[in-house]
């Protein structure tokens, strides 16, 4: 039998999307760069083995699927994807397809969709880590709607379901859409990890809890509004041993984070589009900063920062996370929109919603409501939905206080606080720029307008020096 589906690239994630394939009944032919791993993935295949045909160059690749072909790359974000595309491009007919499943800046994927390549192209946002490759990740498509129609069922038996039953299983948009969408969902992931840390910090130095109780604590949070993967594996780690020391992981482990950029791709993608997504530039902040480790601990010798005792209840911290939670998602979701109308992509912000209800690293609850709200009015912030007004109303007191008594204590709480500042300033009808469009008027002759609105001119500036 021929292969439905072709995959390069058998690490991590290729690996485990090939073996969620075969397990969901389609024939799968594999090749990757180094045909030693090749040969293990399939000798240790088991009973998918059957369904994994192996094979030893990109001409035996090509020849074991069955045409129009469709083959998934899964090799390391940028030349590693165009150097596989060139090196199928002389094997592959015009209707044959490549997917890029990989992490990729979505302005390369642009590039590639509009370089008139011999083949058709799509590219791919695929979450959940190993796991949810294996068992079900969130899959976010772009490219050519009938491109992504053709792969769509195979697609949709290996992702995840959300409790509805509907797979995790998207097209985004045109082009870049899909792993735009994925960037973005990435973004919100770091915040997502950042909030919980910082909350993590309140209860070990503010509080003085054990990580055992924080453990608890967070496996408590999870079974209310903050049910979620993240608050979920917090309580995991929290909970577990080193079985060199018998400490807990966590004071074993060293403060200083790692990233792969699609944190700071969303941040840098914001500050193009103006769009406000100060939570995820924070915790993108935050990764840079701990990762400074020699110079926190020069400025601890210097400045002492010892953090103080503080008088918050777990209660108000969870109030506090669930707050900086929608902020952070009515954020994401509005830089999702103001994506779509500069680029041009029906991005369906609901749909988008629902694919990360499940399969991904961000699946929470709460998604749910978000998409009923987005489907309400998908260009309203999210704050003004009524459903999540109410949830701010309820919640905001505690993430003030937990950010102002935190911040007086000498905790660090970039993204909580950024939230919060944010929040702020949407909630202000009559803010502060009218203090920064006169100096700039000032200074540059930029004109403003005025309240009453007659005329908008500049100065004059009688008092100027
Ligand atoms: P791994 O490092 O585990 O595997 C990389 C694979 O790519 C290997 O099969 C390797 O082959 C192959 N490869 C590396 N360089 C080249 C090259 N120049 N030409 C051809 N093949 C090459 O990576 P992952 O599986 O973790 O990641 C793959 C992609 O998936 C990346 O874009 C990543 O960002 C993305 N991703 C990863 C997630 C994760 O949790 N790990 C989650 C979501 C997306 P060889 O055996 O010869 O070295």
């Amino acid at each position: 039998t021929q292969a439905t589906i072709g995959l390069i690239g058998l690490g991590t994630m290729g690996a485990a999307l090939a073996l969620n394939i075969a397990e969901k009944g389609f024939p799968v032919a594999v090749w990757n760069r180094t045909t030693a791993v090749t040969r293990r993935f399939h000798a240790e295949a088991g009973a998918l083995a059957d369904r994994v045909i192996p094979t030893e160059s990109l001409v035996e690749l090509v020849a074991a699927i069955a045409p129009p072909r469709a083959i998934i790359l899964m090799v390391p974000a940028g030349p590693a994807v165009d150097d596989q595309i060139a090196a199928l491009a002389p094997l592959l007919g015009p209707e044959d397809l490549v997917i890029d499943a990989g992490n990729a800046n979505f302005h390369d994927t642009d590039r590639r969709a509009s370089a008139g390549l011999p083949m058709r192209f799509l590219g791919m946002g695929v979450s959940g880590g190993e796991e949810g490759a294996r068992h079900g990740p969130a899959i976010m498509g772009g490219g050519a709607r009938a491109d992504w129609d053709r792969i769509a069922p195979v697609m949709q038996a290996i992702a995840a379901r959300a409790e509805d039953g509907t797979p995790c299983a998207t097209w985004m948009g045109e082009a870049g859409a899909g792993h735009f969408v994925k960037t973005v969902h990435n973004g919100i992931e770091y915040a997502d990890m950042q909030m919980i840390a910082e909350v993590y910090g309140l209860m070990r130095d503010g509080l003085g809890l054990p990580a055992a109780a924080i453990g608890e604590t967070f496996a408590g949070w999870n079974q209310g509004a903050l049910k979620s993967y993240l608050v979920e594996i917090s309580a995991a780690v929290a909970a577990a041993a080193d079985p060199l020391t018998g400490a807990p992981m966590l004071d074993v482990i060293l403060d200083a984070a790692g990233q792969k950029g699609t944190g700071r791709w969303t941040a840098i993608e914001a500050q193009h589009l103006a769009a406000p997504i100060p939570v995820i530039e924070a915790a993108v902040m935050a990764r840079n900063v701990s990762a400074r480790i020699a110079e926190r601990q020069a400025g601890e010798a210097r400045f002492g920062a010892t953090p103080q005792p503080l008088d918050l209840t777990p209660d108000q911290l969870e109030q506090a996370l669930i707050a900086g939670k929608i902020l952070c998602y009515a954020q994401g979701f509005a830089m999702i929109e103001a994506a779509g109308r500069a680029f041009g992509w029906q991005l369906d912000l609901p749909g988008i919603a629902r694919v990360w209800r499940a399969g991904c690293i961000i699946r929470s609850a709460m998604l749910n409501d978000m998409a009923t709200a987005l489907a309400e009015d998908p260009s309203r912030n999210l704050v003004l939905a009524p459903f999540f007004a109410e949830k701010l109303e309820i919640a905001m007191p505690a993430l003030r206080a937990v950010v102002a008594r935190g911040i007086t204590a000498g905790h660090a709480l970039p993204a909580l606080a950024s939230g919060l500042g944010w929040f702020d300033m949407m909630r202000t009808g009559r803010g502060t720029a009218n203090m920064i469009q006169a100096q700039r008027d000032f200074f540059g002759a930029h004109g403003f307008d005025r309240l009453d609105g007659r005329d908008s001119h500049h100065g004059p500036w009688g008092a100027k020096a």
